[in-house]
C-alpha cells in the first residue's frame, strides 16, 4: 500500500528533523528540540589550517544542532532555514561586536551539490542576517574523504575561485567580509576562501559557521 502510505505523508505533519518522534511545527523540530537549539551558545572555532580566520560557530557539531543541519543539508528541509539561520544569527553577534559593517560572503556549493539539494544551504541559512556577497565559484573537486591535510587544503584553493564582477564590487564597498560555512572542520575551504578575497584587497577578519566539528 505504498500509495496510500505516500498519500498519508502528504495530509501528516513531518516529523521533528531531530527526534523524529514528536511531530514538527513550522520549524520543522519539536518544542523541545527548537528549545534544545535555542539554547545553544556559540563557540569560537579554532581551525588547524592557520591561513583561516578565526571562526565563531553557532555550537558544537552533536545533538539537536547536528541532526537539523544534516536534514537541512542532506534532506533539503528548508524549512529549518529559520532556526538554523538563528543559531548563525548568534554567531553572527559575536563577531559582530568586533567587525562592525561586515558583509558575509556564503562558502558556495558545487554546482552539482547545489544540483543535489535544489538550493544554496548556506547562502539560505544566512539570508536576512546582514548584507550578502554571493562572489565565490566552486568547481568540483575530489571527495575529501582519505586527502591529508595538505591534500584537501590544495583541493580546496583549486575548487574556488572569485566571480570577478561581484568580487569587483565588494572591494569598492570597502567593507570587511565575514565568510559564512555550514560546518567547519580543518578550515581548509574558509581558508582557501580567504585567501581569494584577501588577493583582490578584501579584509577578511573573521568567519562564521552554523556548527564546530
Ligand atoms: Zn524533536
Amino acid at each position: 500500500m505504498r500509495l496510500t502510505e505516500d498519500a498519508r505523508d502528504l495530509f501528516l505533519p513531518a516529523a521533528c528533523a531531530s527526534c523524529r518522534s514528536a511531530p514538527a511545527a513550522g520549524s520543522g523540530l519539536c518544542a523541545p528540540c527548537a528549545a534544545d537549539l535555542l539554547a545553544r551558545r556559540p563557540v569560537l572555532a579554532t581551525p588547524a589550517v592557520r591561513t583561516a580566520p578565526p571562526v565563531v560557530a553557532g555550537g558544537p557539531y552533536d545533538g539537536v544542532l547536528a541532526e537539523a543541519l544534516n536534514e537541512f543539508k542532506e534532506r533539503s528541509r528548508r524549512e529549518l532555514a529559520p532556526a538554523l539561520g538563528a543559531v548563525l544569527g548568534r554567531a553572527l553577534a559575536v563577531v559582530a561586536a568586533e567587525v562592525p559593517d561586515a558583509v558575509l560572503v556564503p562558502v558556495p556549493p558545487t554546482r552539482a551539490a547545489r544540483r543535489a539539494r535544489g538550493f544554496d544551504h548556506v547562502a539560505t541559512a544566512c539570508a536576512g542576517l546582514g548584507d550578502r556577497y554571493p562572489c565565490l565559484r566552486a568547481r568540483p573537486r575530489p571527495d575529501s574523504v582519505g586527502l591529508t591535510p595538505a591534500e584537501r587544503a590544495a583541493a580546496a584553493r583549486q575548487s574556488l575561485h572569485p566571480v570577478p564582477r561581484r568580487l569587483a564590487a565588494l572591494v569598492a564597498l570597502g567593507r570587511p567580509a565575514v565568510l559564512v560555512d555550514d560546518i567547519v572542520t580543518t578550515g581548509a575551504t574558509l581558508a582557501a576562501a580567504a585567501a581569494v578575497l584577501r588577493a583582490a584587497g578584501v579584509r577578511v577578519p573573521a568567519a562564521i559557521a552554523i556548527a564546530a566539528a
